[in-house]
């Protein structure tokens, strides 16, 4: 176990508080009708948890990526597509923009995103390149002060609701991965459009879009981390973003552990309850170990990341987004087979939970690309 300073036990406690009465309530609610936990979102802005690793001189809460996945967890236990919302607007847009900003680009989105003001999303992903993603077609050309885009992004996170993205685009195309840049829209930019929200399995609550971008005139100043040096500000959150969704991961195990364990006890079958299966009890024992080991392996990652370890994290940030989102599966599978048919009725979460984790295995890197790094890094 992950020794926490109190500081952290008490940020845990307190977003654990919050997920319990104001977010659970809305979960079912948030799934069925596909909409954006416009309330959580607000709250967590009031509780100062969307800048969560923003200075404090930003209007962030100047904390690291451990408490980032504390929250991440915590908020995943009971509504998956609250903790994704959260996720994409706070990592995603907010700490990349704290990585790899100027002062100047700084001191113009942190407050306003931090503040929960406006919100934020991340586009790297084309109808054309998805895990190769440095394919990318997105063309920005520099015309004098500005940039001007034509392309289009798909499935992006917050895209139908968002105020401000960070998008890649090609500057140099001739160039490959060395010709990406990041650039900061603002959904206001003439030529900038919504396409089609998408309809899906899971993460329902939080939104997913199409991004349009035709002559999408972008000012030169919204350029970030140098022209033609887009892939090192890519790179850069890749391997928190897979921690992340490791402690998202880890959070639906949790709460569908908990729904299964006490179901457990509570049904009696055969006169008994059918916690004393041992059939039953040989899948609970499974989830308990593996959750364990998910934890440690999400937080192990978040202390490397708090200890600037980004370039020797490889290797862990992998193990934590494929692992934790592979025992999502199993673990949310599992429960429903114990609540049985009630476990296929939308009475009970584990239904949604289950719909949710599989997308843990393919958002952010799916399971096939994180076992190439793992290969990589082991063969290297
Ligand atoms: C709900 C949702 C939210 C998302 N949010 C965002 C977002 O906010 N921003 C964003 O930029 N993107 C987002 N994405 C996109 C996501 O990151 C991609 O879907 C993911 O990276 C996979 O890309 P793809 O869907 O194009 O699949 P593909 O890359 O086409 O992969 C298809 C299959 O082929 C496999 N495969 C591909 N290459 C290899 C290989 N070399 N070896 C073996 N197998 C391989 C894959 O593992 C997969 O099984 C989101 C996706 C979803 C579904």
């Amino acid at each position: 176990m992950i020794e926490f300073t109190t500081e952290q036990k008490m940020l845990r406690e307190t977003v654990r508080n919050f997920a319990e009465k104001e977010v659970a309530p809305l979960a079912y609610e948030i799934d069925h009708t596909e909409r954006f936990p416009t309330e959580s979102f607000k709250r967590l802005a009031e509780m100062g948890l969307l800048g969560i690793t923003v200075p404090v001189e930003y209007g962030g809460a100047g904390a690291g990526y451990t408490e980032m996945c504390i929250v991440g967890e915590e908020l995943g236990v009971v509504c998956c597509s609250t903790s994704a919302v959260w996720g994409t607007h706070s990592d995603l847009c907010i700490d990349n923009i704290r990585r790899n900003a100027n002062e100047a680009q700084k001191k113009k989105y942190l407050p306003p995103l931090c503040d929960g003001s406006r919100i934020g999303g991340l586009a790297m992903t084309e109808p054309s390149a998805g895990s190769d993603v440095m394919s990318m077609k997105l063309r920005a050309e520099r015309r004098n002060d500005d940039y001007i885009l034509n392309g289009s992004k798909i499935f992006i996170s917050n895209g139908p609701v968002g105020d401000v993205f960070v998008i890649y685009a090609k500057t140099a195309p001739e160039k490959g991965a060395h010709g990406v840049s990041a650039f900061i829209v603002e959904k206001d930019f003439s030529g900038f459009q919504r396409g089609k929200k998408f309809e899906k399995m899971g993460w329902r609550g939080s939104p997913t879009g199409e991004l349009i971008f035709e002559d999408c005139r972008v000012p030169a100043e919204n350029l970030f981390g140098g022209e033609n040096r887009g892939a090192m500000v890519l790179m850069s959150g890749l391997n928190t973003e897979r921690v992340l969704l490791g402690a998202l991961s880890l959070g639906i195990s949790r709460g569908a552990y908990e729904c299964a364990l006490k179901y457990a006890k509570e049904r009696i079958q055969f006169g008994k309850p059918i916690a004393s299966f041992q059939l039953i009890q040989a899948k609970l024992a499974d989830m308990a170990m593996e959750i364990e080991l998910s934890h440690l392996i999400t937080y192990k990652g978040a202390v490397m990341a708090d200890r600037g370890l980004h370039r020797e994290m490889n290797l862990v940030a992998a193990y934590a987004k494929l692992y934790c989102s592979e025992v999502a599966m199993r673990v949310t599978t599992e429960a429903v087979q114990i609540l049985g048919g009630y476990g296929y009725m939308k009475e009970f979460p584990v239904e949604r939970m289950m719909r949710d984790a599989k997308l843990q295995t393919i958002g952010g890197g799916t399971s096939e690309i994180q076992r190439l790094i793992i290969a990589r890094e082991i063969l290297q």
